[in-house]
């Protein structure tokens, strides 16, 4: 028959700590978690197997945070989504200032290609390419332009 014995309340408030410290921190040594608990080690060592939880602390090495999304996993990337994301660069189209991302050496080529210019999309490009090469041999189109733009408008 089991007698059931009321322990005081630190103690069971004690055995939470270990048990919420492990959960938490799995790369916790347990003269680690005695220290946080203020607690020996042997006691540490009691509660973990009497709650069934990990002794032993995990090997860092094995585990790595994810550079995109931080989760943890035995990869660098956690998946083929963060790895194709952490080669994308944020750039800032030229013409329009939208914020887009591309993969950098698609980047790399373009930028070269639009002696400087990074652009969100054909359309952007092709303006740019038409407003800055078109009207620069003839700077007084431009204002030209730009009335007869703002004439639409209103
Ligand atoms: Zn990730
Ligand atoms: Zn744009």
């Amino acid at each position: 028959m089991k007698t059931k014995i009321n322990g005081s309340s630190s103690k069971s408030d004690t055995r939470k700590l270990v048990k919420e410290l492990r959960n938490a921190n799995l790369f916790m040594t347990m003269s680690e978690i005695a220290q946080k608990a203020n607690i020996s080690k042997q006691r540490v060592f009691k509660i973990l197997k009497q709650e069934g939880l990990p002794t032993k602390r995990k090997i860092k090495k094995s585990l790595y945070a994810c550079p995109v999304c931080g989760t943890v996993s035995a990869f660098k990337f956690c998946s083929t989504d963060c790895k194709r994301k952490w080669r994308q660069i944020k750039i800032v189209c030229t013409r329009c200032g939208k914020l887009f991302t591309r993969d950098t050496k698609q980047f790399l080529r373009n930028y070269r290609h639009y002696g400087g210019g990074a652009f969100c999309s054909v359309s952007c490009s092709a303006k740019w390419i038409g407003e800055h090469y078109g009207f620069k041999r003839f700077p007084n189109h431009i204002s030209t332009f730009m009335k007869a733009k703002q004439g639409v408008r209103q």
